[in-house]
Parts: C-alpha cells; sequence; structure tokens
C-alpha cells in the first residue's frame, strides 16, 4: 500500500499538471470506487470545475475544486493517479478525467481504491479523514505528543503506528524500518517505552519518511508513482522484505513475523 512518501510523490506530480485546468469530463468506468454518492452525481458534480490545489493528509490526497465539492482520493493498494497530454488506454484505468488541457487518469489494478466527494472546507464526512493523527513528518508531531500517546496506550507499538489517528501516513514499511531505527521491538507494549526510546522512535519515525520521500517512495509490487517513475527507496530499506538475511547492524538474521495481522520484520537482537 502506498504510504505517506509515495502517496506525495503522487501528489506533488498530479499538482503539477492538474492545478488551473478545468474537468470537462469525467468518465467512471466502475462506479463502485466512489463511496457517497451516485455515479450520476459523481460525473455531474465534478464536471466544469477548476482544480485549485492538490494535498494530501496521512495517505489522502485532496483535490480541491474551485466553486464545487472537492475529491477526495484514497489509493490503498494499487490506485495511482496518471497525467497524460494525450489520452491512451492503460491497464487498470478506471476513471478518466478530461482537463480542457490533457488527461488524470485513475489506475487501479486490484480495484480497492475509495473516492469520494466532499466539502471544500471544515469536516468531511469521511471518518477516516476527520480523524487523521498529525501526519508523522509534521510539526503537529511533536516528542511531547508522541511520549502522551504512547503512555496511554497498552497496545503494540507496531499497532500504534499503523493506526492512522494515532499518527498518520505510516503503513507496514516505514513502521517496521523505524522501530529499526530506534531499537523497538514491534510487539513492546506502548506504555512500556521508555523516554529515551521514545525520543529514539520520534526521530526515526522523521527519518525514515524524510528519506522515503527523498527517494520518491518505495516500490514494490505494483505501486508507480503518478509520473510513473519507480522510487528507488527500496534501495534503502533495512529489515523490510530482508527476512533471512544479515541485521545491516549488528549480523543477526531478520525475523519475519505475522503480528497484529501484519507481517512484521524485525532484528532479534538490536531491537529490544
Ligand atoms: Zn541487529
Amino acid at each position: 500500500m502506498p504510504e505517506l512518501p509515495e502517496v506525495e510523490s503522487v501528489r506533488a506530480y498530479i499538482e503539477a499538471h492538474a492545478v488551473g485546468k478545468r474537468i470537462e469530463d469525467v468518465r467512471l468506468l466502475l462506479p463502485r470506487l466512489v463511496k457517497n454518492t451516485t455515479p450520476e452525481e459523481f460525473c455531474r458534480l465534478l464536471t466544469g470545475q477548476t482544480i485549485s490545489a492538490v494535498s494530501r493528509k496521512g495517505k489522502y490526497l485532496l483535490l480541491r475544486c474551485s466553486g464545487g465539492p472537492s475529491l477526495l482520493v484514497h489509493l490503498r493498494m494499487t490506485g495511482s493517479l496518471i497525467y497524460q497530454e494525450e489520452y491512451e488506454e492503460i491497464r487498470g484505468q478506471r476513471i478518466i478525467f478530461a482537463l480542457n488541457e490533457g488527461y488524470i487518469l485513475y489506475r487501479d489494478v486490484r480495484t480497492l481504491g475509495c473516492l469520494w466527494l466532499v466539502p471544500p472546507e471544515g469536516p468531511t464526512g469521511i471518518s477516516g479523514y476527520d480523524s487523521l493523527g498529525p501526519d508523522g513528518n509534521s510539526d503537529k508531531f511533536t516528542l511531547s505528543y508522541l511520549q502522551e500517546a504512547l503512555q496511554s496506550s497498552k497496545r503494540s507499538v507496531k499497532s500504534f503506528l499503523l493506526d492512522q489517528t494515532c499518527v498518520a501516513g505510516l503503513g507496514n514499511i516505514y513502521a517496521d524500518e523505524a522501530l529499526f531505527l530506534a531499537g523497538v521491538r514491534p510487539q513492546r507494549r506502548c506504555c512500556d517505552i521508555s523516554p529515551d526510546e521514545c525520543r529514539r522512535l520520534h526521530e526515526a519515525i522523521g527519518v525514515v519518511l524524510r528519506q522515503g520521500l527523498a527517494h520518491g517512495g518505495t516500490t514494490i509490487r505494483d505501486f508507480i508513482s503518478g509520473n510513473g517513475q519507480e522510487g528507488s527507496n527500496q534501495a534503502f530499506l533495512q529489515v523490510y522484505g530482508k527476512e533471512g538475511t544479515p541485521c545491516p547492524r549488528c549480523g543477526h538474521t531478520i525475523i519475519y513475523t505475522k503480528f497484529a495481522g501484519r507481517g512484521t520484520h524485525y532484528c532479534p537482537h538490536c531491537q529490544v
């Protein structure tokens, strides 16, 4: 699933190509992707709107439209937005937005993505979006925020990091990488994490997200960023997908285990 750095690379790409352009026609090839309105309303309300900004919060993209509802998108597993100057059919295309110049294609091979029409300001009524915690790379994600949130939680730190209401933008890859960098085992209970470990974890979350952003995201399986260019962060991962290989820090074998319903990678020696 695209996480914060991957969604951000799509955002920047779509912003560069679509802001200021008018949606002249919408072809919704798979109506069930639209969650909070009818296919007819979706196409009618977006047609004629000008895209004024593209923002991101957590793993959500928001295409703001001047004068009408905004388009909220969650890419889930394999969703992406692709800009084309000339229309060309691509595998997995589900929605075609014809602009006054060029096209935006919503592509989604596994069709798990979600799109909503939302008010341009204030609560959207989409609970997953409205309840998002601070982005893991934002000024609002402070050390004291993390300390308080960890102290008041009895669950595992891995499931805490994946909970978008606690910290937004992390998924399996960046959560595993941050825990490795901090030297904290994913199974640890949040309230048992020491102030020093919390400091390391706070710093590690910022480091892995900034690294992912700098490399245009991580390309695994089906993720293709907006411009069709693959991110290169996979070359810099230390534990994710590295099961059975030596830990880059201590040489012990990286373990893969199912935990909290998700695959989890960690070093049993330097993560305590
Ligand atoms: Zn190690």
